[in-house]
């Protein structure tokens, strides 16, 4: 029999998604489909509720709708109570809807992956957005020695790191009050997508440091650009799409996929 999933969002024809899980499915002999399905700005709950109704077993959710999957779920994981957000929804034995989000602890496992160490090290986040605020229980979980959250608007940042302060040391502020050196830098703005560039002081990174962008495309992003000749080693979101998938597949199938050759495989598509 072949279990039905897919991902919502809107829009959703560029989402990678189905490649990921499809090749996720077919190196595991998992016999279940994945599909794209855009849904209508004000109608995710109705499209969920058909899905399901239509035999489907669990699904990802992209933009816009991470906060509707979180407000329409019967049980929620500890992560995406804190995020306040759901990523992943698993229809469960008795009908009941189960929320988690993956998207943190992609990051996270992103980052193992490529041995950047957070452990005792000074991170610092910027924007204060859904994304970031999905991603600080699991960072924080790393021990890191301090982490500040920066973002456009200070309120958002100062009420984010309220939010978590019972997690570990975590400071938010604006980007003007940001003092280097980190050894970790993670972009969790937008600004990538319209080419644009936080304000960041000169003297951002410390030796050996990081600067991670959770955007991602065929060319580094703006903020890559520019943290490359200021001596920063350099990553791209796309790990952190093909993490977060594993996990949500995990949930569904309680099988861990490689994701290697996914994310070479991943790769070569953006050239395209
Ligand atoms: P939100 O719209 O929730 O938040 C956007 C954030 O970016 C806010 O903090 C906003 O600041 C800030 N921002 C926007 N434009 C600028 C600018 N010009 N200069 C400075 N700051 C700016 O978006 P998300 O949090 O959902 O997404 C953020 C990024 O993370 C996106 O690029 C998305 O693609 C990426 N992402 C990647 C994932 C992956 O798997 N790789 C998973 C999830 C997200 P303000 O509060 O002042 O408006």
């Amino acid at each position: 029999m072949t279990d039905r999933y897919c991902v919502f969002g809107n829009p959703i024809k560029h989402s990678k998604s189905p490649l990921i899980h499809g090749e996720f499915a077919r190196q595991t002999q998992q016999p279940m489909t994945y599909t794209a399905v855009l849904a209508p700005e004000d109608g995710f709950t109705d499209a969920w509720r058909a899905f399901v109704a239509g035999g489907g077993r669990g699904a990802n959710v992209t933009v816009p709708f991470k906060g509707d999957a979180f407000a329409l779920c019967d049980t929620l994981s500890y992560r995406a109570k804190r995020a306040q957000a759901v990523n992943t929804l698993i229809v469960g034995g008795n009908g009941r809807t189960y929320g988690d989000t993956t998207d943190g602890i992609g990051l996270v496992r992103d980052l193992a992956y490529h041995r950047v160490p957070l452990a005792g090290k000074r991170v610092l986040v910027l924007g204060a957005g859904g994304a970031v605020r999905g991603i600080l229980e699991p960072l924080l979980a790393e021990k890191p020695s301090e982490v500040v959250v920066a973002n456009r608007t200070v309120a958002k940042a100062e009420q984010l790191a309220e939010a978590f302060v019972d997690l570990g040391r975590i400071y938010g502020g604006g980007f003007a009050s940001v003092k280097g050196p980190f050894d970790v830098v993670i972009n969790g703005t937008s600004a990538s997508l319209s080419g644009e560039l936080p304000p960041l002081p000169e003297t951002l990174f410390g030796e050996g440091a990081w600067a991670y962008d959770m955007m991602y495309g065929a060319e580094p992003t703006v903020f890559l650009q520019w943290a490359g000749p200021r001596g920063a080693k350099l990553l791209d979101g796309l790990g952190m799409l093909v993490e977060q998938a594993a996990e949500s597949f995990f949930a569904w199938r309680n099988v861990r996929p490689e994701t290697a050759s996914v994310r070479t495989l991943l790769r070569q598509s953006l050239n395209y």
